[in-house]
């Protein structure tokens, strides 16, 4: 066995091109089957690179790709965010501060300016990590991905259903996330990311726990909610049981206690350098219960 693997090296030779549609780089992919990859701000990528984990010959960029890089709203189709639009732009952006400020907020608890200024909300998501930070909001929020692959034939699923295990993701080998759509969010709703790290900043999450709570008016009641919790399984988890707990009835500060303390049983963390699986759903609990208080205004 390489002794060198899992240490940072200098990066291999490697050719990069420069696609401008995404039929050219997709046609790339497949002339250059199992050894092309593709890159969008490297941040991930070039990491894995380093340390011989991946070792491909050639990278087709996706940040020239036309139409792959855009916030937009309207009203029937809800948030449109290319997939190459950069963690900073979605942090920035007014429309994305408006019509998913879960996912806004969950941006901003995410590494550090510069990274944030390359990496790319479609990276975060390919990489499929399970502490990545953009996917439980997105879950949370319904989101869908849109795949597309060779002759622009193209396919959607629910980000919910996009990741298999870690790094291990539904896309094909010649595929590509184009785009995440975030459908309009209902009245009376509202959502919240807080995640756990033992460093403010720069650090991936021990724990992060998304939530999405609309409430009916009129009997203060829950009418759905969905709890996502990152860092805590080989992919980002419903805790449905919570869930079921919470849908219908009239929510207090018992039955708060009650769904974090069942999210908490229901997650399936792992003892890592990070931290041990005995705390990791201690801070599920904590971190449930936080998501909810804040959904309700309390
Ligand atoms: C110092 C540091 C701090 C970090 N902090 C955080 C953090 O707090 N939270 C967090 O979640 N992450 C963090 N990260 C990880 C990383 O920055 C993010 O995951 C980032 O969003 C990755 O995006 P990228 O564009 O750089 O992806 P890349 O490295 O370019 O790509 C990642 C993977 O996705 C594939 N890919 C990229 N785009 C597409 C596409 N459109 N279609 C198909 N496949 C694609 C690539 O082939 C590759 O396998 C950190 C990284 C560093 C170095």
């Amino acid at each position: 066995m390489d002794k060198a693997i899992g240490r940072l090296r200098r990066l291999p030779e490697i050719t990069c091109v420069f696609p401008k549609t995404l039929g050219e780089a997709l046609s790339l992919l497949k002339k250059h089957k199992g050894a092309a990859r593709p890159f969008a701000g490297g941040t991930d990528l070039l990491t894995k690179m380093k340390r011989r984990e991946v070792v491909p010959k050639l990278l087709v960029d996706l940040k020239r790709v036309r139409d792959l890089s855009y916030i937009k709203y309207d009203k029937k189709s809800g948030l449109r965010i290319g997939a190459a639009t950069t963690l900073a732009e979605i942090l920035e952006s007014r429309i994305a501060r408006k019509h998913c400020p879960i996912l806004v907020e969950a941006v901003s608890q995410m590494a550090s300016p510069q990274i944030r200024n390359t990496g790319t909300i479609g990276g975060n998501l390919c990489n499929a990590v399970p502490s990545a930070d953009t996917a439980p909001p997105l879950i949370a929020a319904g989101a869908h991905l849109k795949l597309v692959g060779l002759n622009r034939k193209a396919r959607t699923v629910s980000a919910e259903d996009f990741f298999k295990g870690p790094n291990k993701t539904v896309l094909g080998p010649i595929e590509l996330l184009s785009e995440i759509q975030i459908p309009p969010a209902s009245s009376h709703s509202s959502g919240t990311y807080l995640k756990h790290t033992l460093r403010r900043e720069m650090d991936l999450a021990i724990v992060g726990v998304a939530t999405h709570l609309t409430v009916d008016s009129k009997k203060d009641a829950c009418k759905d909610v969905r709890i996502v919790l990152g860092a805590v399984a080989p992919v980002p988890m419903r805790a449905k049981n919570a869930e079921g707990a919470l849908r219908g009835k009239i929510i207090s500060d018992e039955l708060i206690e009650k769904a974090a303390e069942i999210a908490s049983k229901e997650s399936k963390p792992i003892d890592d350098i990070r931290g041990s699986a005995e705390y990791r759903k201690e801070m599920v609990r904590v971190l449930t219960k936080r998501t909810l208080k804040k959904c309700v205004g309390t």
